[in-house]
């Protein structure tokens, strides 16, 4: 009662297929969605991550916080001076 499958694994506990759909994409990183299996997957670069939509969408919040707070440190650190 109230169970339902997430269809993501058969009995055999091998992947079902999934038809995924591109619902965002940039030069490294991509997002697909499979309607079906409500699982968002995630590509950064040759890495890609299987999230549940809920988790998803806590992942996304996540960056739009951190992006919208532009605290790009990391990048925008000062090169090193040599003195000659
Ligand atoms: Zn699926």
């Amino acid at each position: 009662m109230g169970f339902s499958e997430t269809g993501a694994w058969n009995r055999m506990g091998l992947k079902e297929q999934c038809q995924s759909e591109l619902v965002a994409e940039s030069s490294f990183s991509s997002i697909t969605r499979c309607s079906k299996c409500q699982v968002y997957n995630l590509h950064i670069g040759p890495v890609s991550f299987r999230l549940e939509a809920e988790i998803f969408e806590n992942f996304c919040g996540m960056i739009v916080e951190f992006f919208l707070r532009n605290d790009f440190q990391v990048s925008q650190r000062e090169p090193v001076i040599h003195k000659h």
